[in-house]
Order: structure tokens, then sequence, then C-alpha cells
């Protein structure tokens, strides 16, 4: 597939992106030269005049034209997820779904970017005077993208950059770039030349470009930490949205329904194995019923089925690549040696891992002190819930969190004290529907996503004021 860099597909097709399950190579993409990253920067910044010319009747219909024609290409697009990103088609058609109705809500909230009047006469000085805002767009707004959920990732920035009439530059990961390059194709038959462009290759050509240019005005990014931290630093002036990672607990209290927690952890930790912002990276359980817990885990998750992201029987498939399960392996053997208990799988085979329950693990184990993207669920035993609480919080992210409980006064001592941009009440932390405010604390990022929120973002406020006399 090519590049999208002013209304046109561009790039000579080379880098090779395979299918992480059986490494066999289903398309190529461009790498995009320092000229490329400039030539689509300038045409953004180009056709801001025109996306602030259209009216957002227009804009509103463009996005929700965009949502039909994926509606109507679904089977494509899934497809396309399970192909590149490894994703099991049952969890790659939910995310075209999310991804559709992210497509919808941007084209609703297009019509709904309001000001307010401001009562000036509340002011000293402010006899004789009416004001009101008006929202405004910022720009031309860089939206960098992980392999996780490449399609609906991207779209959680595109559709409001575009609903808020703010021209795009979108940069999917090399991991899994076909279906933002997909959307992109799609976007550009409704939406002027320019106003949104696709660019593939070395993050670190286009990285530099996005990060040194005076043209744009924000980044959107979300990703890894790392990644995050370095492009804060580097980027100037610039507005930023930051939805890193995170290191999710799911907390079990003495007096939680059991089945439900089981229920959320096996939903939790192993849905795309792990390769969730939001997934389980640590259950964090009342010792008292730990037992039993486990041993319901354990029966659960033996149930799963390993395999080709095709066949959609298939519950668990491979990571996005080798070294993403080297990495999980030499943390679950780590965990091992330093005592935890290894209850079910641990084993490896290329990308695919088994999914992994392990016991008796500690606070202190790089498994969970650091964000661990895979199949495992981590068992932290502790004596109360005091303790459960400060373990919970003892991890600089702060995404979201779980809490299983029946007692109202413990569920609602948890929701006002653990560090989280979301806490769950009898729901794990991988939850999200996509109009929500969604985003962490900390190293989980700063900014809200979730469409209304991402818009809010993306506009300034300008303030008109009449004198009356
Ligand atoms: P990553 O940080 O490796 O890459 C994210 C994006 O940044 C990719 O497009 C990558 O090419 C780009 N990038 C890398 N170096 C860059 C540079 N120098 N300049 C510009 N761009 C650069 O992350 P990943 O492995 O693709 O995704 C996994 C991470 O994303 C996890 O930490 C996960 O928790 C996080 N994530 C967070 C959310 C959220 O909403 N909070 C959602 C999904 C994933």
């Amino acid at each position: 597939m090519k590049m999208l860099i002013n209304g046109r597909l561009k790039g000579e097709e080379k880098i090779e992106i395979r299918n992480p399950y059986n490494n066999e190579i289903i398309d190529k993409v461009p790498a995009a030269s320092k000229e490329d990253a400039i030539e689509a920067i300038s045409a953004a910044k180009k056709a801001k005049d025109e996306m602030i010319s259209l009216t957002a009747h227009r804009i509103s219909e463009a996005l929700y034209d965009t949502s039909q024609e994926l509606k109507k290409r679904s089977k494509e697009f899934s497809h396309l997820l399970a192909l590149d990103s490894g994703k099991p088609i049952k969890a790659a058609r939910d995310e075209v779904k999310r991804s559709i109705e992210t497509l919808k809500l941007s084209a609703e909230e297009s019509k709904r970017i309001y000001g307010e009047t401001i009562p000036m006469d509340a002011g000293i000085g402010g006899k004789d005077f009416m004001g009101f805002t008006i929202r405004l767009p910022l720009g031309v707004i860089a939206a960098i993208t992980p392999f996780n959920y490449p399609l609906n990732l991207a779209i959680h920035k595109v559709g409001p950059a575009l609903a808020s009439k703010n021209t795009v530059i979108l940069k999917p990961s090399l991991k899994a770039p076909l279906s933002a390059l997909k959307i992109g194709e799609i976007l550009n038959e409704y939406f002027p030349p320019g106003a949104i462009n696709v660019l593939t290759g070395k993050a670190s050509i286009i990285g530099d470009e996005i990060l040194k240019s005076e043209d744009i005005d924000k980044i959107s990014f979300t990703g890894g930490f790392k990644t995050g931290k370095m492009i804060a630093e580097n980027s100037g002036m610039k507005k930023l949205t930051l939805e890193l990672g995170g290191n999710d607990p799911l907390i079990v209290l003495k007096d939680a329904n059991i089945e439900k927690a089981v229920e959320g952890t096996i939903r939790g930790s192993y849905l795309y194995s792990g390769q969730i912002c939001i997934a389980v990276k640590r259950i964090i359980i009342e010792e008292k019923i730990a037992d039993e817990f486990v041993q319901k885990l354990v029966k659960e998750t033996s149930k799963l089925k390993i395999g080709d992201p095709l066949d959609p029987k298939t519950d668990i498939g491979p990571l996005i690549n080798e070294e993403a399960a080297i990495k999980i392996e030499k943390l679950v053997s780590e965990a091992i040696e330093d005592g935890a208990e290894l209850l079910y799988g641990g084993g490896r085979n290329g990308n695919l891992f088994e999914p992994t329950i392990l016991d008796n693990v500690k606070p202190s184990m790089r498994l969970v002190k650091e964000e661990t993207f895979g199949p495992v669920s981590p068992i932290i035993r502790v004596k109360d819930a005091d303790e459960a609480l400060k373990v919970a919080n003892s991890t600089c992210y702060a995404l979201q969190a779980g809490v299983f409980t029946e007692n109202i006064h413990e569920a609602l001592r948890f929701a006002s004290e653990l560090e989280a941009g979301t806490v769950l009440i009898n729901k794990q932390s991988t939850y999200r529907v996509d109009h929500m405010p969604f985003g962490g604390f900390d190293c989980s990022g700063m900014g809200k996503e979730g469409v209304k929120y991402a818009i809010e973002d993306m506009t300034r406020t300008k303030l008109i004021i009449f004198n009356k006399n």
C-alpha cells in the first residue's frame, strides 16, 4: 500500500509487513523520507483554510459517510487487522465495530462545538459589555499511534481532529500500519486534499520532522512511556496529549463475587494476548480467598484456545513479534527464579505465548513493576484491603483500575483512593466505550481522549466582547 500525501497516494512500497502468526509477507509500505514528511506537513498547513471554510454540517456528513463506508467494508478491515496485528478475528471484528462508532461519534460531536456566553456584568467594570466565546481549530495535528488498536486509536485522533476542522498527519506504527493507510484513503475521498495525510516509515525520520516543525500545532501521541517522554521533552511549545502505558490492577477483596472476578481476569489478562494499555497486569487479592480464586482461574484459563488469528475459535493469537514474546518469556522466568510459582502456561512457540498464571508474585518483581505486554496473570497475595490499596498504588502508572467487592464502603474508599484515571467497581480495567473520557495520570500520560474530550483538547477558545454603548 502507498502513503497519502496532499490527497495523492505516494511512495515506493519497500518495507515488508509480516503476519505475526506465520511470518508471511502480507504487504509492503513506503519508507517516508525527510522530504515526504516536509511535503505532508506543508500540505496539511495549506489545507487549513479550506477545512475552516467547510460548514460543520458538511464535515459531519463526511465523517458519517466514512463510517458507513467502513461499515460496508467491515469484513475486509477485520481480515486486515487480524493479518497485520495478529489480533484474533473475533477481537478484530470488535475493533472495526468500535471504529465505526468512533467515526459516528465524531460526526455527531462536530455539530456540538459550542462556546458560551459570559455574563460580563458579573465583574467590576463589566457593565455595558456582552461577551461570548467561540472554539477554533488548533491547525495541524500530528497523530502518532501504536500497533495494538491500529484502526480505532487512529480514528480516535483523526475523527475528533477533522470534526473540529483541523488537518492531520497520521503516523501509524510500522508493526501494523495497513488499516490506518486504508482508512486514510477513504477519508481522503470525503475531505479536501491535504486535510488527512498518512506517513509510514522510520519513526525517527518522520518523528524528527514532526517534532521540529513549527507548522504542527499539536501532537496527539498514544504509545509507550519511553517514546511519550522523549516526545514531551523535544516538542517545544506544541500542545500535547499523551496516552501512555498502564499497569492496571485488578483487586479482589475478601467479600468479592469470585466468579465475576475470574471472568474479569480472563478477559483482562488475555484479550489480544494482554497487549492492551488497559489489560489487567496485576491481580491483587486478599489471602483469605486467594486459593479459591486461583483454582477457578486455572480451570477457566485452560479452556482458552491458542492459534491462528483467522480461526474464529482462537482466543489467543501471537504477540506482535518474536522480540515481544521473548521479553515476556524472560520476565516470567525471572519471576519464577525469584520465587513466583508457575500454575499454568509459561511456554513459548515462536511468537505465540501461552496464557500464564503465576502465584505468589511480589510487587518488587519486574513482571509487575514494569508494564508487561503479554498474556500473563501475576497474582499478588495481600493480607487485607489496606495492603491491597498500597500495592495497587505502588507503580508510577495510573491508567485504569478494577476493584471487585460487594462491600459498598470499600468500593467507595477504593474509588477515591486508587491512583487511576478511571476506577471500575466490579469490572476489570479492560473496559472502554468510545465516548467516555479516557486517559491516565503520571506515567500513563496527560490529557483525555473519548471523542468529545479529544475535541476539547484540539480546539482553542476565543473570547469576543461587545461594548453595548
Ligand atoms: P511505541 O511507543 O513503541 O510506539 C508508538 C508510536 O510511536 C509508533 O507509531 C512508533 O512508530 C512511534 N515512535 C517511536 N519512536 C518515535 C519517534 N522517535 N518519533 C515519533 N514517533 C515515534 O508503542 P507500541 O509498542 O506501538 O505500543 C504499545 C504501548 O502503547 C504500550 O505501552 C501501551 O500501553 C501503549 N498504549 C497506550 C494506550 C492509551 O490509550 N493509554 C493505548 C494503546 C497503547
